[in-house]
């Protein structure tokens, strides 16, 4: 480990104009993603700026959205009971992510920005162009049983390791931020990059910005939702195939459907088409098999990773016939 320096943010703005001018500092809250990439030479901070005594702990449920704050830990959140009535995805999506240690330190923004499992892009032997651009892609031709089947590039075909961020995205969550030029409200949806010719950047984050809080919308179709995550062993395992549906049914028929995957692509991955496919039907196994095939149109496989279509498309209508009965 390189050495570096350590400061504590006493108020959001010195926090920001410690950061905003320096590419080599880093905010830190749990530190459960950036020490390990730290150790393992992958993050070379030169300064990290303690932000956990800032004010951004709180959750609240509004009139019209539950407020979480990024540094409202993962085990407190999940078992807030506003975060059970309103949104259970967003319970289970992070009930069911790391240990029960990780959950009690790690906090709801750095749950956003933890970067890739992707094992070339945390081995600094091997060519990742998301460590080091132009570097090339270990995993295209290599071991990729757990990387992408939509949304990947010739240059990375990661996938995104965080469950909170499937749940948030399917139920249309926004991401509140604090930098040098204000404050922005960046749906999730909008927030993460795919990763084209410059799997570097991964969100619209700028240099500085703060992460501050995340807004759930309220919902029907939310306080229904259900997180499904499929993995090699039963805990303490990133997604093969995660699912995160809700689902508002009337009298039989479909009013309002969400649906976003895990463990399939560099970004939390919404499936708007098979969305639409659900809306203003019955909703009956027949178009829950339907939306999944939907969902996986133009997924590609590389080799070792090619299961993961049909075990998505099984999980999806798994995971919609549980919405539908919540
Ligand atoms: Fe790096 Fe992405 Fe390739 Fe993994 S998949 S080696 S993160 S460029």
């Amino acid at each position: 480990m390189r050495p570096f320096s350590y400061a504590r943010a006493t108020s959001p703005d010195a926090a920001i104009a410690q950061v905003a001018g320096r590419r080599d500092a880093r905010f830190i809250a749990g530190g459960t993603n950036i020490l390990d990439l730290m150790k393992d030479d992958v993050e070379r901070p030169t300064l990290l700026v303690d932000i956990n005594a800032l004010p951004f702990a709180a959750i609240e449920a509004g009139p019209s959205a539950l407020r979480i704050g990024a540094l409202a830990r993962m085990s407190d959140t999940a078992d807030h009971p506003d975060v059970v009535r309103y949104a259970p995805a967003v319970s289970q999506a992070l009930l069911l992510s790391a240990s029960a240690q990780l959950r009690n330190a790690a906090s709801i923004g750095g749950n956003l920005m933890q970067r890739t499992r992707c094992a070339y892009f945390r081995d600094v032997a091997g060519a990742c162009n998301k460590r080091a651009p132009g570097e090339g892609c270990a995993a295209l031709g290599g071991v990729n049983r757990l990387h992408a089947i939509l949304g990947g590039s010739s240059n990375c075909i990661c996938t995104h390791a965080s469950d909170l961020a499937v749940a948030l995205v399917a139920l249309d969550a926004a991401v509140l931020t604090r930098g040098p030029k204000g404050n922005r409200t960046i749906p999730l949806t909008e927030f993460y990059r795919l990763p084209g010719a410059t799997p570097q950047i991964e969100t619209q984050l700028q240099p500085g910005e703060l992460i501050v809080g995340v807004d759930v919308p309220r919902s029907a179709a939310a306080a229904r939702s259900q997180y499904l995550k499929i993995r090699d062993r039963k805990s303490y395992e990133f997604a093969l195939v995660s699912v995160a549906a809700a689902l508002e049914v009337e009298a039989g028929v479909v009013r309002d459907a969400r649906l976003a995957l895990g463990g399939v692509a560099p970004i939390p991955w919404r499936a708007r088409a098979a969305e639409r496919s659900l809306v203003g039907g019955a909703a009956s196994a027949d178009a829950f098999a339907r939306a999944a095939q939907i969902a996986l149109d133009g997924a590609r496989g590389h080799g070792e990773n090619d299961f993961k279509i049909p075990l998505a498309q099984r999980a999806i209508a798994r995971a919609l016939t549980a919405a539908s009965a919540a």
